[in-house]
């Protein structure tokens, strides 16, 4: 049984005072049946650590360097956002590949960082409009898959996100069947590669205007056992109820 993931990207939003937002949700959901992790801006994770502690909430970095020191300015590393407090790091967030022209490679190295510091890497896939309106996207899925995630994964170390880009933060979401088709490849594609124990425990999620009302139709869908959610895990009041879909799918 995988265990599900409600996990939230704040990106690059967030000062001291939205930690209240952070403290509602703890309270909210002192003990939960599913995963809860909220991704705050670097600045804020180790402050947002301890206003976590004794929930059933944790939290997580949004990308990092893939070695553990150096000459690297600006840079985090795994183990730098481990003693801050995190658990998990998304990488190769559709943003990231974009403004900062991240590879599959590139991603893939982070990642074998990210495991190896014992934390989750939450690795995002997912196609432009362009793309999908070509019929390439189980192609271009494959190819990033392939590509940014390492030989040596485990499935309890590997979240994999599909996220379409043309639905993040746009309210468009894909039919059901179109989120199904993706993640039974997904699941096919790992499966081949890792075998069935770990291709069978790595948790897949969709994102991409995921909100409390369309969470349960999305949850109910074969092989999402999760969300990666942006603009609605920002208030309590927005994300706690998706949490809970989660919790009743
Ligand atoms: C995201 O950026 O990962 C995301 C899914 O954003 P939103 O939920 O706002 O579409």
């Amino acid at each position: 049984m995988r265990q599900k993931l409600a996990a939230g990207n704040w990106k690059m939003n967030g000062t001291g005072t939205t930690l209240s937002e952070l403290q509602a949700l703890a309270a909210a959901h002192d003990t939960a049946g599913v995963d809860v992790l909220i991704c705050p801006p670097a600045t804020l994770l180790s402050r947002a650590a301890e206003v976590v502690q004794g929930s059933a909430v944790s939290v997580g970095g949004q990308d990092c360097h893939a070695t553990p020191s150096g000459a690297h300015t600006g840079d985090t590393s795994a183990e730098m956002l481990t003693d801050a407090g995190a658990t998990a790091v998304i990488l190769g967030h559709s943003e990231r590949r974009a403004d900062h022209a991240e590879t599959d490679a590139e991603i893939c190295a982070k990642a074998k960082a990210v495991m190896a510091s014992g934390l989750t890497a939450i690795v995002c896939l997912g196609e432009s409009l362009e793309q999908r309106e070509a019929g390439d996207t189980l192609d271009v899925i494959g190819a990033q898959l392939a590509g940014s995630v390492p030989e040596d994964s485990t499935g309890d170390r590997l979240v994999i996100a599909y996220e379409p880009i043309w639905a993040i933060g746009t309210g468009k979401v894909p039919t059901l069947e179109q989120i199904g088709e993706v993640h039974a490849f997904l699941r096919g594609q790992l499966v081949a590669r890792f075998g069935d124990e770990i291709g069978g425990a790595v948790r897949l999620l969709y994102g991409g205007s995921v909100k409390a009302s369309n969470a349960t139709e999305i949850f109910a869908v074969g092989d999402v056992d999760g969300a990666l959610v942006g603009g609605a895990s920002l208030k309590a009041t927005d994300f706690s109820p998706i949490i809970t879909a989660l919790e009743n799918s």
